[in-house]
């Protein structure tokens, strides 16, 4: 399912939703690039998930757990990893396959340890549909789940796929945006 949220507020609150209604060993991957909202994302489920403590991304290890929830929260950020190796050294098995809920930020860097049974979240922004705007697309496991909680905060999912087919009809750029309709914001 996929829905889109407006404002970081949104995608707190879809996460949020989600966090209460998680189960102790479920695993959430979250993609997206840089700057997407994974951590708000993340913040809204350990709120939900009833942490009280602030989350933010961890910059110096590779996972941080939360303990006043519900049950655990394992919350991981593998951006910096160089080796899936590293991940052997900190233990991840005990995580993944323990009695909390792991939320891992990029770990499209992790593929070949995830197990099956994973719920993946995708971020996207679409610079033509505004600053704040986010599609969030919620496949796998907890996908039913997701879309009662996002109909829960207001959210409803969307038809069709993640990105719109092809350039919108509004292809009248600004004056002095040479972009070609259709381009999206490659990496440099
Ligand atoms: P990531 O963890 O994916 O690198 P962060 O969650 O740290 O990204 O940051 C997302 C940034 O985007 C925040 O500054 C947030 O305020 C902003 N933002 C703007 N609109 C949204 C939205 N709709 N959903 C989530 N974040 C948003
Ligand atoms: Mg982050």
């Amino acid at each position: 399912m996929r829905v889109e949220t407006f404002s970081p507020e949104e995608t707190f609150q879809l996460g949020r939703s989600l966090g209460q209604s998680a189960k102790a060993g479920e695993i959430y991957t979250l993609c997206g690039d840089l700057g997407t909202g994974k951590t708000v994302f993340t913040q809204g489920f350990a709120a939900g998930l009833g942490i009280r403590e602030p989350v933010c991304s961890p910059t110096f290890t590779i996972v941080q757990e939360y303990g006043e929830g519900r049950f655990p929260l394992y919350h991981f950020d593998v951006y910096r990893i160089g080796d899936p190796e590293e991940m052997e050294e900190i233990g991840y098995e005990d995580y993944f396959y323990g009695d909390g809920v792991c939320l891992i930020e990029w770990a499209d860097l992790i593929e070949e340890l995830l197990p099956e049974q994973i719920t993946r979240v995708r971020i996207g922004k679409e610079p033509e549909k505004g600053f704040d705007y986010r599609s969030i697309c919620i496949e796998g496991e907890a996908e039913e789940r997701a879309a009662s909680a996002a109909a829960g905060c207001g959210l409803y999912p969307m038809e069709g796929e993640e990105k719109p087919a092809g350039p919108s009809r509004a292809s009248g750029l600004a004056a002095g945006d040479s972009r070609e309709a259709g381009e999206r914001g490659e990496e440099a």
